[in-house]
């Protein structure tokens, strides 16, 4: 059903070309001809789709940014404008290419129904995942059947790249929702053919259910949000449980700090599993997909395997939006190549990439298609802090996850903003919520933790508060939420 296994090892040139000409014929025979937002886009900024030749020529079309998507009085189903909407006069008027196909079907066919029924199965929604709203209202990104075919074919990749044996089983601690990490893994699991039990996650099953299920199928690999697995098997552990039979454990639908993967697997050796895999993933609502590691070594990351002939990755600098050279640090842009439904143009992702994109071979698997570095976090998560009237100082949260999750004694950890006394005009602090496994000494760790934190974020918690573990779960809202709690902002807006 897929090419993949060919094209994933094509040489570089012949992926650019593939990806040039999919582009063009993207452009001009389905998104200008179809999507009212893009249209309206090219024309007022005086773009021929024509112009957008190969990949370089996209910096000529503005940037999509997530505000794009959000309603405001005049327009409260904005999200509608962004899906492609063929009707008889577009497909006659825009494009020759599909005017012809119209006119070849209206005559192989029993007539104007039967046109219908065919354009219908490429173009109608019947299926969507949203975003989760943590900085923004949730927006829905709609599929067609033609996008469902997608998913599963990215879902067909993931598996092949992480290296999943026919025989395998899985267990998917996904939260069920219209996300996209849950139908991913399902459709991913049909695609591949393996036996996958989706539970539904700590919100429907509860943890207890949860290891149960893991317990009764023995799956050899588990996949889900890295919060909640660390909680799952540090659960498990405590009731000296034996998970020998896990391999492959696969993270997703929140970034995977550094130090984290070390910290699941030796968990996991502990429970009796050898040689334990520990595999990323990236994915987002607007791209309607999810891209995977390969396995390398527990301490090493072979980078995101992103689909040529799916879409095209930028690195931009998030000041200027000039995009930045292979390697280089930066914004994530995504640009759609194949889809129906809602499909987006150079969106802004909002996350930032450390060593930004490769298209050197893979090192451990050898495939050519070009590699996202795993080192990404989200934006959102640099706060401007006022810590003394003076001026305000940039901080990067996810460095100070970095450090905790690097942290033995630490089980489960949240970060807090607030203003000074609740009073609006007054600077910023931070505190940090921390549970401890037992034996951890308080005092020496909040000395250390301080230290560490000054020398490598230049600033020091206003407060360290240690929790009992029951009372943090609740803090992080670990079985209710869809992502575990671990920057909150109670600054007002
Ligand atoms: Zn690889």
């Amino acid at each position: 059903m897929d090419n993949w296994k060919k094209l994933s090892f094509l040489p570089q040139k012949e992926l650019r070309e593939g990806q040039n000409n999919k582009l063009r014929s993207f452009i001009t025979a389905q998104l200008y001809p179809f999507s009212p937002y893009y249209r309206k886009l090219f024309d007022q900024h005086k773009i021929k789709p024509q112009y957008i030749k190969t990949v370089k020529d996209l910096k000529l079309i503005p940037f999509t940014k997530k505000e794009d998507f959000l309603p405001d009085d005049e327009h409260p189903n904005r999200f509608r404008d962004f899906i492609l909407q063929p009707d008889e006069s577009s497909i006659k008027k825009y494009q020759p290419k599909s005017k012809l196909i119209y006119l070849a079907l209206l005559k192989i066919s029993k007539g104007k129904e039967e046109v219908r029924e065919r354009l219908s199965k490429e173009y109608r929604p019947i299926f969507l995942t949203a975003t989760t709203g943590t900085t923004y209202e949730p927006v829905s990104f709609l599929y067609t059947r033609f996008d469902i075919n997608n998913l599963h074919i990215s879902g067909y990749r993931l598996l092949d790249v992480f290296g999943v044996q026919k025989d395998s089983r899985g267990v998917n601690l996904f939260p069920y929702a219209p996300h996209l990490a849950f139908w991913q893994t399902v459709f991913a699991a049909f695609a591949h053919n393996v036996f996958m039990l989706s539970t539904g996650g700590g919100k429907v099953m509860g943890t207890q259910g949860n290891i149960e299920a893991i317990l009764k199928v023995k799956p050899d690999i588990v996949i889900g949000v890295p919060g909640y697995l660390y909680h799952l098997l540090r659960s498990a552990r405590q009731m000296n449980k034996n998970l020998s039979f896990i391999k492959k454990i696969i993270l997703g639908a929140s970034a995977v700090p550094s130090g984290f993967k070390e910290k699941l697997s030796s968990m996991l050796v502990e429970m009796g599993a050898k040689g334990v895999q520990v595999i990323g993933t990236y994915g987002f609502t607007e791209a309607k997909c999810a891209w995977g590691e390969c396995p390398t070594d527990i301490g090493v990351s072979s980078g995101y395997h992103t689909y040529p002939d799916k879409e095209i990755f930028e690195v931009i600098d998030p000041a200027t939006g000039e995009v930045q050279g292979e390697g280089k640090d930066g914004e994530l842009v995504y640009t759609s190549i194949d889809s129906r439904g809602s499909c987006v143009l150079r969106y802004r992702t909002g996350d930032l990439v450390k060593g930004g994109i490769t298209y050197a071979p893979c090192p451990y698997c050898k495939r050519t298609v070009a590699r996202i570095s795993s080192g990404i976090y989200r934006a959102s998560n640099i706060k401007n802090l006022q810590l003394s009237k003076v001026k305000g100082t940039l901080v990067n949260l996810n460095n100070f996850g970095a450090i905790l999750e690097a942290e033995k004694g630490i089980e489960e950890w949240q970060i807090e903003l607030r203003k000074k006394d609740n009073d609006p005009y007054e600077v910023d602090e931070l505190l940090l919520y921390l549970s401890l496994s037992a034996n951890t000494d308080q005092e020496n760790l909040k000395k250390r933790l301080c230290d560490k934190i000054l020398s490598l974020t230049e600033i020091t918690p206003n407060e360290i508060i240690i929790l009992s573990h029951q009372e943090m779960l609740k803090q992080v809202e670990m079985e209710i939420s869809h992502k575990v709690k671990r920057f909150v902002d109670k600054r007002p807006v």
